[in-house]
């Protein structure tokens, strides 16, 4: 792969199964070919058309005159003292995206990144730094789970068994290739994995929510919410201002009929910002509006220094109060800070 910018020819590896049955099959091609080319793509993935040593030589050169192939190629890595893995990958235009992998004694969770920065100015993001530069193509997305399936076999002799897209940006203002993605991890030709070790997390785009219910994806959803008042929360993400959280109770109210899931609620613990009870409270009642799950974060400190992490005995509290209401709560342990590779430092700093 060279970096540089995209040609007119269509990059292959962004085709879904049927779309490149289709473009071979209109090339006067059997339908077998298209199976061919595809396991050279994505089981062997193969690179280089000339190296696609089962199809004839005239079919390689005619692939190699009207496509191209545009692997995201790793090419820095950093292991924290957790055994967390931080991969940055350099796409075909230059930009880079990191994704992570969070290695614990049941699962290999591969954290991934949607989007080349981030629109949405979250105000404690690292990513949200960067920008927004464009989104990723779903084989980009795929690079990604590629590549840290192949650590995590070399770590710990397994396969990847989870995945959240919770790296760099928002993951439902790239629909279609979320979708794609989702298709290819859950389809046997793809990674057989099933959609309930997928986990989507957002910071909340209700229309897309509605539609992620009707695909029938049934992945996993994750709410970031941050705070249960429109004012607090719109202090830390400004999307609230758009999305205020009667839009977000209406479309999880939908996810939840539509699919029967528990959502989950992401919420980062900030010290003396919505760490006390009165805000534990607004959650509790945020939370009688569906069955939810709530994950507790403590802030993973980054250069903003603005936001600090809430004391070890506020998160207790804050956590006691919750499950003192019937709500199931965990508080997550922070994985890879030492790397910056835990939630809300992904900013490219190698
Ligand atoms: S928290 Fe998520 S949505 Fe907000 S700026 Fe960061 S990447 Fe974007």
């Amino acid at each position: 792969m060279t970096v540089g910018k995209k040609s007119k020819k269509i990059n292959i590896r962004s085709l879904t199964k049927e779309e490149l049955s289709l473009a071979i099959a209109e090339k006067g091609h059997p339908a077998f070919r298209a199976k061919q080319i595809w396991e050279w793509l994505w089981k062997k993935q193969t690179v280089d058309f000339k190296q696609m040593s089962s199809l004839s030589l005239p079919l390689r050169e005619q692939l190699n005159k009207e496509f191209e192939i545009l692997n995201a190629v790793p090419f820095h890595s950093q292991l924290s003292k957790d055994g967390t893995f931080k991969t940055t990958l350099r796409l075909f235009d230059g930009n880079v995206i990191e994704a992570v992998l969070i290695p614990d004694a049941k699962r290999n969770t591969a954290c991934i990144s949607s989007q080349v920065g981030c629109k949405l100015g979250c105000h404690f993001c690292a990513t949200a730094s960067l920008g927004f530069k464009r989104n990723l193509s779903f084989d980009e997305i795929m690079d990604q789970l590629f590549c840290l399936d192949q650590k995590a076999i070399e770590q710990s002799g397994s396969k990847l068994s989870n995945i959240v897209f919770m790296g760099m940006g928002e993951p439902l203002l790239n629909f279609e290739a979320l979708l794609k993605a989702i298709q290819m991890i859950t389809s046997p030709e793809g990674m057989g994995m099933s959609p309930t070790r997928i986990t989507v997390s957002t910071v909340g785009i209700s229309k897309q929510i509605k539609r992620l219910a009707d695909e029938k994806t049934n992945v996993n959803l994750a709410l970031s919410l941050h705070a249960a008042n429109d004012e607090l929360r719109s202090s830390l993400i400004p999307f609230n201002d758009v999305e205020p959280i009667k839009n977000l109770i209406d479309a999880l109210r939908y996810y939840h009929e539509v699919t029967g899931q528990r959502i989950t609620i992401e919420y980062i613990l900030f010290d003396k910002l919505n760490d006390d009870l009165k805000s534990a409270k607004e959650l509790a009642n945020f939370c009688r509006n569906f069955p939810v799950k709530i994950n507790l974060i403590p802030y993973n400190q980054t250069d903003m220094k603005q936001f600090k992490t809430a004391q070890m005995r506020k998160v207790t509290e804050f956590a006691e109060f919750l499950k003192d209401m019937n709500i199931v709560v965990n508080v997550r342990r922070s994985r890879g800070s030492d790397i910056s590779a835990a939630c809300g430092q992904l900013a490219n700093k190698g």
